[in-house]
């Protein structure tokens, strides 16, 4: 999966990292692989144990004084050694962070530089240097496509282990990008059956408009179904073979689907933020929470779980093409008159009024409007904090969009299909 680090040093590019997780095999035994793992993890104890019972911060330069040449004595080279005395500290520290006990390694893993290992995406392997000289070769078990990803990227550290009878490898990769300088505004609500979204200028005018279909409801069917069955048995489900696998595949469908939606949308979504060159403004789901309101937008029995994961690849992919992500307070966005301020009541279906303007609005593409007003209302640059000058009119709204509906699902229909057989 994905770690984002976003802008780590003022001043700094921000910066993609992703993991690229891979069974590994070893060539021409295992042996050596196993014993540097063994010996790694007893260093890393021996440091643990080491520093636990000391009061004082320890530096970088003290840790290198105190263990570095122990560490070497033992046939770990320099850099293995670096990365011990480093991992080790980063234990305890968070071990006392949270007021844990000192902590116990029992797994075999081992975090390996840059300078100690080679990687070949080509021919898929990757060799180790080990502890006394000793190297292994390994072949990784992918796909050219997924190594293919990586290219141009750089690789900055891995991460080994023995795990189940077998070795995994992760390669971290990171990449700077470019930031796109915003023109344009793109705010993005997000509802039970459908994401909307709407460019506009940075002094208010409506460029475009969209709105994609969500997968919620064949989301929620597979949940009642879940429900279901669990309350038929509810006391013996999870130990009735069948009964637990049923429950598992409409896990999985959920599970699929969703994912499956939220990347195609995501890369969908940036891919248009990219073409207007905007800044991508979402509502901040976690204010959602202590705002202790529910909004009725978000359906009770799906929780936030799936919004959340929308806006994860949103935001990821808008990061990785350097476009700014800038997330506001939700509160009001789908009550409050974008004209006004006034409380909007439900006119019809999906339509609001303002009892005090007249102003009337689609319900989305209102919420819409509404979030873009408070991302340029905390930022000035933008130069009007009013009322968009050409705001929906109530007839050119949800017909307008009509021909683009469903863009999201046209694109994923193909593979949303093959989980329905
Ligand atoms: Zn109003």
């Amino acid at each position: 999966m994905y770690i984002l680090v976003s802008c780590p040093v003022r001043g700094e590019e921000p910066v993609v990292v992703e993991a690229f997780r891979v069974r590994a095999l070893p060539e021409g035994g295992c042996d050596h692989l196993l014993e540097f793992l063994r010996l790694y993890r007893d260093a890393v104890q021996m440091v643990v144990d080491s520093v636990w019972g000391l009061k004082a911060k320890l530096s970088k330069k003290r840790l290198h004084r105190l263990f570095y040449s122990d560490l070497v004595k033992l046939g770990l080279r320099a850099h293995h050694a670096k990365e011990v005395y480093l991992y080790a500290k980063s234990l305890v520290d968070s071990a006392r962070g949270s007021g844990g006990r000192k902590p116990v390694l029992r797994r075999l893993s081992a975090r390996i530089d840059r300078y100690d290992y080679r990687l070949d995406l080509g021919n898929t392997t990757l060799t180790l240097k080990l502890h006394s000289g000793y190297e292994v070769k390994l072949r990784l078990v992918t796909s050219r496509g997924r190594v293919e990803r990586f290219r141009g990227w750089s690789n900055y550290e891995l991460v080994v282990k023995y795990d189940k009878g077998g070795f995994w490898v992760s390669v971290y990769f990171k990449r700077s990008v470019r930031t796109v300088e915003p023109r344009t505004v793109m705010s993005i609500d997000l509802n039970f059956d459908n994401v909307t979204l709407a460019v506009l200028t940075l002094d208010g005018k409506l460029i475009r408009l969209k709105r994609f279909k969500t997968p919620h409801r064949r989301i929620l069917t597979h949940r009642i179904w879940i429900e279901r069955i669990q309350g038929r048995y509810p006391r013996s489900w999870r130990f009735i073979r069948g009964v637990r696998r049923a429950i598992e595949r409409h896990g999985e469908r959920i599970r699929s689907t969703s994912w499956d939606y939220a990347h195609k949308l995501g890369d969908l979504i940036a891919e248009l933020a990219l073409r207007f060159r905007s800044v991508v403004v979402l509502e901040d789901l976690e204010k959602l929470r202590e705002n202790g309101k529910k909004d009725r937008r978000f359906n009770k029995r799906l929780g936030l779980w799936f919004y959340r994961r929308v806006q994860f690849c949103v935001e990821y992919e808008a990061r990785e093409r350097g476009l700014e992500i800038v997330k506001v307070d939700p509160r009001g966005t789908s009550s409050k008159c974008p004209r006004c301020g006034g409380k909007l009541v439900e006119d019809a279906h999906r339509v609001l009024r303002c009892r005090k303007c007249g102003f009337v609005g689609d319900r989305d593409v209102t919420a819409a409007v509404n979030i873009y007003r408070k991302y340029v209302s905390k930022h000035p640059r933008c130069g009007v904090s009013g009322v968009a000058p050409n705001a929906p009119k109530p007839d050119e709204n949800p017909s307008g969009m009509q021909g683009n509906r469903d863009e999201a699902m046209k694109n994923t229909s193909s593979c949303m299909n093959s989980y329905e057989s």
